[in-house]
């Protein structure tokens, strides 16, 4: 600690204070994929792995899981993400939707008057980090919904300046549609789990409910709009669930589950 303060922001930590505040750590959701391929479900030909592949750790990751995720899942998706490229053909794209993809991309380099890209993401974060923070309640996740219908107007006339070559600005300015789209689908996940569980805290809802570990919540979106559904998790298997014990079990699923378990097991 004492050398990264140091190197990072020459800072001696044992003679001057140092600035300590909440981060984003990691998140846990992200591309919905098959267990086994780490195929993107709805979206072929993608494979995701590591902290964008949501699922593997549930709403709480362990302390030094991420390192091991990324070695195993990374492998596989590489793997089947090998297996499938031999099996198609390569794609073939219209020159209308080429054109449509150019003048999209290049849109910020002639918009008159537009804002930059910098401003606009500093605004996304600030209001993400207030509204959408650590500690969530629904008055301002419904605020932070609307502020990012705000968001879509302004970044429709963004404007960059310089060249096509090394322009972080103009990069910023591709990205930030898909930022603002995450932001969305995390602001209506957190809107929808009235419940608090892991990584995810309700002011409105402080305690865990059973119902909820059942779902995941998938979301798509559809155009400028995003629809969100619950989707019901299979049961865990018998032989997974014998190596807990039976109060720890009790703390995680409803009575219903816990006889259907006993059913299976005996
Ligand atoms: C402060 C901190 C401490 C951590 N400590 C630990 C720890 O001790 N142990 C542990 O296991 N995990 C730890 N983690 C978590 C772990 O570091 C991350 O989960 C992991 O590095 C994520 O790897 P990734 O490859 O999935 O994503 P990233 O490492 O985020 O890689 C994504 C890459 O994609 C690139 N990219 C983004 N957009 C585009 C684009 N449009 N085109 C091309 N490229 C793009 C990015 O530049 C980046 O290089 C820590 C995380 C943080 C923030």
């Amino acid at each position: 600690m004492w050398h990264q303060f140091k190197e990072l922001a020459d800072v001696d930590i044992t003679q001057e204070s140092m600035e300590v505040g909440p981060t984003c750590h990691y998140v846990m959701g992200g591309i919905e994929v098959d267990a086994d391929t780490q195929a993107a479900i709805g979206a072929r030909g993608l494979f995701a792995a590591g902290e964008v592949g949501g699922g593997l750790h549930g709403s709480n990751r362990l302390g030094g899981n991420s390192l091991s995720d990324l070695l195993v899942f990374g492998r596989r998706a590489g793997l089947y993400a090998a297996e499938f490229v031999d099996t198609v053909q390569a794609p073939t794209v219209s020159d209308a939707d080429l054109q449509e993809a150019i003048d999209w991309a290049l849109a910020p380099f002639t918009n008159e008057d537009g804002e930059s890209p910098y401003a606009i993401q500093a605004d996304l974060q600030d209001m993400m980090n207030s509204l959408v923070g650590i500690i969530r309640t629904k008055s301002e996740i419904v605020e932070a919904l609307a502020k990012i219908e705000e968001f879509k107007v302004r970044m429709a006339n963004m404007k960059v300046m310089g060249g096509r070559g090394y322009n972080p600005g103009w990069h910023l300015a591709l990205d930030l549609p898909k930022q603002l789209l995450v932001s969305q689908c995390v602001a209506l996940s957190a809107l929808t789990r009235e419940e608090s569980r892991g990584g995810h805290t309700r002011e409105d809802f402080p305690g865990m409910d059973v119902e909820w570990r059942k779902f995941n919540l998938i979301l798509r979106a559809e155009g400028q709009n995003v629809e969100i559904f619950k989707q019901l998790l299979p049961m865990m298997t018998p032989e997974l669930a014998a190596l807990f014990d039976d109060g720890e079990l009790s703390k995680y699923m409803t009575e219903e589950e816990l006889n259907s378990l006993v059913q299976r097991t005996s």
